[in-house]
């Protein structure tokens, strides 16, 4: 407790001003009580005993404003006021006055002034004191019968020892002054030789990372020439290698800049948490995928050990969590050479819905020096320079992560050995969302990947039997016209009745339904299939295919029974990888003769691949997006022949959007005629004008429904959308809206259609 009193009296954050009056009161404090002590034995009398006893009431008061009250001007008034004013000038007259060593104490009293008090305050206390002082020594040179006189020799000694104990005590202040001041000096000396270390450092960073900015600079540079020269009457092949290149280099540049923006949004305070539900699984997998290439590459093994009943969906700040994940994982296989890294996770802790996971990256690389473990947290710092100057690193990427599992609660530790390899931690808290246990990731981990590879794959499926079933035959034809390049054998029905005669006849493999469909729609169909099982369908998925594409959506139609939802207007790759997934393995013939790749989850680099090593990122992107990227990479683009294809077809049909028809008719021209005469031939005026007569709105809703989504698929969009219009006013039976708008609506199909008709003549000669 005496400690923490000396603690608060003389704190380096206190002004030094306090401090002075802090020590002169404290001082005056132990010296009062000493007097008073001696007072009592010796036997000072009644008068001077009271004296003491006052001046230590008043010390402790002011000691009382200055430390606990940090009152620091009152208590030098109180001090100084009662010493200079009534103390002195009493014991002025009480020991002669002159004759005494009390005009040293004097100077004391006014010295203290000028040092205890700021300001104002202390000229008006200085002048007081002057004041008083003048007074008592006038006073004394006038009439000094009237003072106290002393002894001849108690004088002197007095006088002498009064001279000593002032020195003593302005000597010690000034000790104390330039003890604390040398004291800040040598602080702020630290803190100017930290700035240049920390400076020194930024320098450093900056120059390795002008390095590391300018190496893919340079690629990029590099290549695009290279990619220029080749435009012409370059091979294709090297032109997509100049191109991956490119874009490898370019997401280097754009890795480290977002980790420059990330510490400054950090150093900045802007950097924000944003949770989401995320599924565990997909962190991990992405992680995995990411570090795999290089794992390969350096021939070192990758092995992910995820305890299995780790819920499967968490709630957290997904991006960070994969940051901070990517961030052990790349360092550790960046700095081993031989062996493996493993990445470990499990729940150190469950309490309700909070999980406290234990992330553990785990490496047998070069390790870390004892004495450099405190600089790996540090901005900019790279530790044992020498030997890492060959591995490209700007010394971000571990300060960022420590930063952003502070910001997260959570907490981070490194064990490591010289030499032997290190083993990164982080503990953090999250949600729980699905109780449902993650399973064994690399059961799940070959799942994906097969799925991937084959998402990706052309293939046929010459044996499988599919059937569609949709009211518009324009539909029926986009199905047509999908599926034509997987060779399946197809059957087109026109409605729920049609359908539920053809699966007593036919086994499909797999069964295509519209929801909106007049009189039995697809959602009763399904029923109907379901609760009569006379048929040779039991079993086929059947997938629906819908515009209603609200949230939710596909959950209430896999309740209905339904294996799956396509959303209208189907997508190309959508439906052929519905076909991928529900055809029975045995009838998918892959057109790739390619050997099967499966990367086995804990191996090291069983396959060897021509390590290249500006081409990792590109191939990281294939391995994650298989599909998008081997099908843009096929697609020849041929800007100058649809463009002149076009201008005809917009003269032709001027209110039809050509590039989002197109788009439904893979991009084939003959298609999309068909397809504009099917919507022709389609007319849904005359049903429209039925159930408009006979208040059918849930007929109406099915017509309008069907003109919205033919509409779309020719890029008819205006009438689309009004068609949409209609469907909901039709749907919400709202009459008067529709008795608005019907006529108009008819008209404007109607000019629609006449302008195809006359459009298509135009083609035929
Ligand atoms: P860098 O971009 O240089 O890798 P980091 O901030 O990620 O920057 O890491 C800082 C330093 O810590 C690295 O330069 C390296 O010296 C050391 N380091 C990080 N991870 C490891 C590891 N797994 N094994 C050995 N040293 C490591």
């Amino acid at each position: 407790m005496f400690k923490r009193l000396l603690e608060r009296m003389f704190h380096d954050d206190l002004d030094i001003q306090q401090r002075l009056l802090n020590l002169i009161l404290s001082t005056a404090l132990v010296g009062g009580f000493l007097s008073m002590f001696a007072t009592l034995v010796i036997g000072g009398g009644l008068a001077s005993g009271i004296a003491v006893f006052v001046v230590l009431i008043i010390v402790v008061v002011s000691l009382y404003l200055s430390v606990f009250l940090n009152k620091m001007t009152a208590a030098a008034v109180l001090i100084t006021g009662m010493a200079d004013l009534f103390i002195f000038p009493w014991m002025y007259y009480n020991s002669g006055g002159m004759y005494s060593g009390m005009p040293v104490w004097f100077v004391l009293g006014l010295v203290f002034t000028w040092l205890t008090l700021k300001g104002k305050i202390c000229y008006i206390m200085y002048i007081l004191d002057v004041v008083v002082m003048i007074g008592c020594m006038t006073l004394g040179a006038h009439h000094p019968e009237w003072f106290v006189m002393m002894p001849e020799g108690y004088m002197m000694s007095d006088i002498i020892q009064s001279v000593i104990l002032v020195t003593c005590i302005i000597g010690v202040i000034f000790k104390f002054q330039t003890s604390v001041y040398e004291k800040q000096r040598a602080k702020l000396l630290e803190q100017d030789e930290q700035l240049f270390i920390a400076n020194k450092a930024k320098s450093q960073f900056l120059a390795n990372m002008s390095h590391e900015i300018r190496t893919p600079i340079n690629g990029i540079i590099g290549m695009n020439t290279m990619l220029l020269n080749n435009c012409e009457n370059g091979d294709i092949s090297e032109i997509r290698e100049y191109a991956k290149n490119i874009q490898s280099a370019s997401q280097t540049l754009l890795s480290i800049i977002n980790d420059i923006l990330d510490i400054s949004k950090i150093e900045s305070g802007r950097m924000e948490i944003i949770p989401s539900e995320y599924e565990l699984f997909s962190v991990l997998n992405d992680c995995y995928n990411m570090n795999l290439i290089r794992a390969r590459e350096k021939h070192i093994g990758l092995k992910m050990e995820i305890d299995p009943s780790l819920p499967s969906a968490l709630y957290g700040d997904e991006v960070h969590i994969r940051q901070i994940i990517n961030n052990f994982l790349s360092n550790a296989v960046k700095y081993t050479t031989v062996g493996e890294v493993v990445l470990r996770m499990r729940s150190e802790e469950r309490d309700g819905e909070q999980i406290r996971l234990r992330i553990e990256v785990q490496d047998s690389g070069i390790g870390i020096k004892r004495d450099e473990m405190g600089k790996l947290f540090q901005n900019f710092t790279r530790l044992d320079e020498k030997r890492n100057r060959h591995i490209e690193g700007t010394g971000l990427g571990l300060s960022l992560t420590k930063k952003l599992v502070d910001l997260m609660d959570g907490k981070i530790e490194v064990e490591s050995e010289y030499g032997r390899g290190s083993t990164f931690t982080v503990c953090l808290s999250q949600k729980v969302v699905k109780e449902e246990p993650i399973g064994d990731f690399a059961e799940k981990y070959r799942a994906f990947i097969r799925m991937e590879q084959e998402k990706g794959r052309r293939f046929t499926a010459p044996d499988a039997q599919i059937l569609v079933v949709d009211d518009v035959e324009m539909n029926l034809k986009v199905a047509r016209g999908l599926l034509r390049p997987t060779k399946v054998k197809l059957d087109l029905v026109y409605s729920g009745e049609e359908c539920l005669e053809m699966i007593k006849k036919k086994k499909y493999d797999l069964i295509f339904m519209d929801h909106m469909m007049p009189e039995l729609d697809g959602v009763e169909t399904l029923v109907r299939m379901r609760e009569d099982r006379d048929h040779l369908n039991v079993r086929t998925p059947v997938i629906v295919l819908t515009a209603n594409a609200v949230v939710g959506a596909k959950e209430q139609y896999l309740e209905k029974g339904f294996a799956d939802y396509l959303s209208k207007p189907i997508q190309e790759d959508e439906m052929i990888d519905m076909v991928y997934r529900y055809l029975p393995e045995e009838l998918i013939h892959s057109e790739d003769s390619g050997e099967e790749k499966m990367p086995s989850q804990s191996g090291a680099a069983e396959e060897e691949k021509e390590p290249s090593r500006s081409g990792s990122a590109a191939e990281e992107e294939k391995t994650l997006s298989p599909s998008g990227s081997a099908a843009e990479e096929e697609k020849e683009p041929s800007p100058s022949g649809s463009a002149e294809k076009a201008a005809p077809e917009k003269e032709r049909f001027p209110s039809l959007d050509r590039a989002t028809g197109m788009k439904y008719c893979l991009d084939d021209e003959d298609f999309y005629l068909e397809m504009i005469g099917t919507y022709v031939e389609g007319d849904r005026r005359g049903d429209l004008s039925a159930a408009y007569k006979e208040k059918k709105w849930q007929d109406y809703k099915t017509f309008a429904h069907s003109v919205k989504s033919t509409s779309m698929n020719i890029g008819a969009v205006e009438l689309s959308a009004r068609a949409k219009s209609m469907e909901e006013a039709a749907g919400r039976g709202d009459e008067a809206f529709l008795s608005a708008q019907h006529e108009s609506f008819l008209e404007e199909y109607g000019k629609l259609l006449e302008e195809l008709k006359a459009g298509l003549k135009e083609e035929k000669p």
